[in-house]
């Protein structure tokens, strides 16, 4: 008893703690914050000895607890997160994590004033669209492009200015909704179109599209089917049938892509996903895309084409609406600039690198992550690499897995769902998927720099 008394009454006081180096001296850390961090730390302490969990303390441990809820606390509630899922665009964990060069462009930019709609060359007002169109159709070939704020916001207005009050005509097949309540059928609503359906599920054939064209059609829209397959008995038409269609009637086509790529990455072993670049060489009129889906770029829409239709949507007042930042445009012509020579794109953007990694090296790694997390956790855990699959996710390619090597953890002390939450709790929280009562560990998705915390926050928690 007199012990518990004791222990209260030499608890530092909050004063005095607010004088002690380690924690006076911090950068970039409010005041309110360190002391919100003493104070409940020594609330903690005091509840603690009250209920005998605590029976020693020293200065150095109250420092040290003081700190670790300093760092929490400064954190911020958006911040880095280690994905140790093996998904690649994982839509939860932020999609595509932008490029070195990307992310020093936003900084560069954004940290100082800028020329974003200053003509620097005529000193006078400039357009915010013209630091990326020239590099977007150098790389698609086609002949306009508009950047907007995202690809749900690219297919309205795309139909929008083409198709207001006019028909649009889709095939039932292609009437996709994808995560985060994207639906097609809506999304054609709010931009005016009248939305037609042809075909069936399964099946749509070229003389559904031409005998459902009247007077009042304004498109034919075609989707792409990112994140859900119709095997079996199926057919869908051709880009060449469009582009005849289009050709014959003088029905501009609209094709939103979904994921907009620029390399043939059935070239590195991985499904053939459709590029861009195709589309256009193929005559489509309107392309839209996500630029933080397979691009691997900021959050944006991308609308590539024809130079009257995309020079009318420059026009229409939605494009003021839906208009993107600085921050995007720093990052998004940074990104396609890397794309000039694929092998630097392979390189340099994380997706397109995590994509293509070729499986020794994925093993390699597994290998060596084994091994020190073997080290750290001796024999409190079971700790193999295994062969598995590794998805792409972010509602593209749903079909595809790749190969790949993960860490397969069996703990003796904790149980995996206890483990998975303490892994994602923390200042840079890791993020695992449990299958068969064990921790898996895909090294796919992982940064160099993560293999350090990796094994030392699990030898903490197991
Ligand atoms: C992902 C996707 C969208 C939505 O794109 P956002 O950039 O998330 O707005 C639209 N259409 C298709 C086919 C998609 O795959």
């Amino acid at each position: 008893m007199t012990n518990k008394k004791e222990l209260l009454k030499n608890l530092p006081k909050i004063d005095v703690l607010l004088e002690v180096d380690e924690i006076n001296f911090k950068e970039n850390v409010s005041r309110v914050i360190v002391k919100e961090a003493v104070r409940e730390t020594i609330d903690l302490y005091r509840k603690a000895i009250l209920e005998d969990k605590v029976e020693e303390y020293s200065l150095k441990e109250i420092i040290e607890d003081i700190n670790i809820l300093i760092d929490k606390k400064s954190s911020g509630n958006l911040k880095r997160v280690i994905n140790a899922t093996g998904t690649i665009l994982h839509t939860n964990l932020g999609r595509a994590v932008l490029s070195k060069s990307a992310t020093d462009a936003v900084v560069k930019v954004t940290s100082r004033f800028n020329n974003l709609e200053f003509d620097l060359e005529k000193g006078e007002r400039g357009s915010r669209y013209t630091h990326v169109e020239n590099l977007i159709c150098k790389i698609t070939g086609a002949e306009a492009a508009l950047v907007v704020n995202n690809n749900a916001a690219a297919v309205m207005l795309a139909l929008s200015s083409i198709c207001k009050d006019k028909e649009a005509i889709v095939s039932r097949g292609q009437l996709v909704e994808v995560g985060g309540s994207f639906r097609i059928p809506s999304i054609m609503e709010l931009s005016g179109a009248k939305l037609v359906e042809v075909g069936t599920t399964n099946r749509t054939h070229i003389y559904d599209y031409e005998n459902a064209i009247t007077e009042e059609t304004g498109c034919i829209l075609k989707v792409h089917k990112s994140n859900y397959k119709v095997l079996g008995f199926t057919e869908e038409i051709s880009l060449e049938d469009f582009r005849d269609i289009s050709k014959k009637t003088g029905i501009p086509i609209i094709e939103d892509i979904g994921s907009g790529i620029f390399i043939d990455i059935s070239k590195y072993g991985v499904a053939y996903e459709p590029t861009v670049q195709a589309s256009i060489k193929k005559g489509i009129d309107i392309v839209t895309f996500s630029g933080d889906k397979m691009l691997g770029g900021p959050q944006a829409g991308i609308i590539v084409g024809k130079k009257q239709f995309i020079d009318n949507m420059k026009k229409n007042q939605l494009t003021r609406a839906i208009r993107v930042d600085k921050m995007t445009l720093a990052a998004l012509e940074a990104t396609f600039r890397v794309y000039l020579d694929e092998e630097l794109a392979l390189k340099e953007i994380p997706l397109l690198n995590m994509l293509t990694r070729k499986i020794d090296v994925i093993k390699a790694d597994a290998t060596r992550l084994a091994k020190a997390i073997r080290k750290k956790v001796g024999d409190r855990a079971e700790v193999k690499v295994k062969k598995d699959l590794s998805q792409i996710g972010g509602g593209s390619m749903p079909l595809e897995t790749l190969d790949t090597y993960v860490i397969a953890i069996d703990s003796k002390t904790k149980s995996p769902n206890k483990i998975e939450k303490e892994l994602r709790d923390g200042n840079i929280p890791i993020v695992i998927r449990i299958y068969k009562n064990e921790i898996i560990i895909d090294v796919r998705t992982l940064f160099k720099e993560d293999y350090k915390i990796i094994s030392d926050r699990l030898s903490n928690i197991i």
